[in-house]
């Protein structure tokens, strides 16, 4: 009696939802049958990315330096990289929609429930900054799992960590000390962060992908902006090691908010603590 109601009633929707999902975003079933792919070839000489056969010569030196550049940086930030994301670059707009659920930006990162991940680079995206953003996410997915990342961290979290190694829009001096940027990127010109006197949202109403994402174009703009402002904010206080322990913290099932606010009054009390020193 029980296994027939495993077979009739548990197997099913077992096996009906990763393929309804997967025949829902075809991108999906591309990226995992990247490497089967003749349009795609590895990127000599850098493990775990695929370039489209139109690449040109010049733009596979350039993007391998991003690549190193980028994972040398989320090394950095993180402490160590545990997230092995495959990375597709496209320098075609047609290709890049192939791939990328929307098509749109630089770069999208997709983790799937069972953990694989692929970033995929399109046209803009081969630069250190679009990378490294799009490798954080993966860190953080990779450390807490699909799951986690999915029920526990509020989108602006998940945003403005990304955006804290993407210097289009944060400055490196919230986390980095100087003498260790000094010489990094010597194919990308680093530009001042675009947002400049932020006109901030809520915070609770940027938890969700469609709270974050759901806006026009204005209100996207103001959601990177706020979370931006906010995790340099807590970044300044917690500094790098900060970001590694508050993966270890949600791991060992604390809750975001809880983990995240104690590690910003742990150093707040030692601040306290060192001012008031003789
Ligand atoms: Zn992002």
């Amino acid at each position: 009696m029980r296994g027939n109601v495993f077979l009739r009633y548990v197997l099913p929707p077992l096996i009906a939802l990763p393929i309804g999902f997967l025949l829902l975003y075809p991108q999906l079933i591309r990226c995992m049958r990247i490497s089967q792919s003749a349009a795609f070839r590895s990127l000599s000489h850098t493990q775990g990315v695929y370039v489209s056969r139109k690449t040109t010569p010049k733009q596979e030196i350039v993007l391998r330096q991003h690549v190193l550049t980028a994972r040398d940086r989320i090394r950095r930030f993180w402490s160590g990289q545990k997230g092995k994301a495959i990375l597709i670059y496209c320098p075609s707009q047609s290709d890049y929609e192939q791939y990328c659920i929307g098509g749109e930006g630089a770069g999208c990162s997709l983790g799937l429930p069972w953990g694989d991940s692929y970033l995929v680079l399109g046209p803009d995206g081969n630069n250190t900054d679009v990378i490294a953003h799009e490798l954080c996410h993966d860190e953080l997915f990779a450390r807490l799992g699909w799951w986690r990342v999915k029920r526990q961290i509020p989108q602006w979290f998940n945003e403005g960590l990304a955006l804290m190694v993407d210097y289009r829009f944060s400055s490196p001096s919230v986390w980095e000390h100087p003498d260790s940027i000094q010489t990094e990127d010597p194919l990308f010109e680093r530009q001042a962060p675009v947002y400049r006197n932020p006109v901030m949202i809520k915070l609770k109403d940027l938890e969700t992908t469609r709270d974050f994402f759901g806006g026009g174009s204005e209100h996207v703009m103001r959601a990177y902006q706020t979370a931006a402002e906010e995790v340099a904010r807590w970044l300044s206080l917690v500094e790098q090691p900060g970001v590694p322990a508050l993966a270890n913290a949600i791991l060992a099932g604390k809750p975001f908010s809880k983990a995240y606010q104690e590690l910003e009054r742990t150093h707040r009390n030692n601040q306290k603590r060192q001012s008031s020193k003789p």
